[in-house]
């Protein structure tokens, strides 16, 4: 089996994190700093009979008047047509009106989708997305919620399980 995995999200959820983790090495630039992804990366994984190819995205912002704005959320839309797996990033500690706006394409996308939650290693948090997975789970009922933490690999084995079994 082999297909197409898209990972969006807004800036700094981690997207990068976390497919250098599925990878094994240092492919994506990950950074503090928001928009360090500026292009469309693409990754690929081969595991026994499966191999996915991750599409790491740039990430998508609120439009301004910034032609390198305009430049990645155009990548980063067109990462979500022909692709076999979506996985949607989110922060677990923070829910961000671009979260919203990710949102807002991601639901249009009739492939499934794969809701990670990321950074779950930040519980001492004071602001939390909990009532927003909830209503987003409603929202997006092809989508399986998963929780992660890219930075630190915990239950990355379990995400990659859940994406070979859609391809
Ligand atoms: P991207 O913009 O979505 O690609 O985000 P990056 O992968 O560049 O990560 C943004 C920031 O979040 C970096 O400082 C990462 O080290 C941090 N980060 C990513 N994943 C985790 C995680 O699981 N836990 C914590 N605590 N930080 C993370
Ligand atoms: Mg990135």
């Amino acid at each position: 089996r082999c297909g197409y995995v898209a990972i969006v999200g807004r800036p700094n959820v981690g997207k990068s994190t976390l497919l250098n983790h599925i990878l094994g090495q240092k492919l994506a630039i990950t950074s503090r700093k928001p928009q360090t992804t500026r292009h469309t990366m693409l990754g690929i994984k081969t595991e026994g009979e499966v191999q996915a190819i991750y599409v790491d995205t740039p990430g998508l912002h609120k439009e301004n008047e910034k032609a390198l704005n305009r430049f990645m959320n155009k990548s980063a839309s067109q990462a979500l047509r022909d692709v076999d797996v979506v996985l949607f990033v989110v922060d677990r500690t923070r829910w961000t009106d671009e979260d919203q706006m990710v949102f807002e394409r991601v639901q249009y996308v009739t492939c499934p989708i794969l809701l990670v939650v990321n950074k779950v290693d930040r519980m001492d948090d004071k602001s939390d997305i909990l009532p927003h997975l909830e209503w987003l789970a409603t929202q997006l009922p092809n989508a399986e919620v998963v929780p992660v933490s890219a930075l630190h690999g915990r239950n990355i084995e379990v995400l990659e399980q859940l994406i070979a079994e859609r391809l």
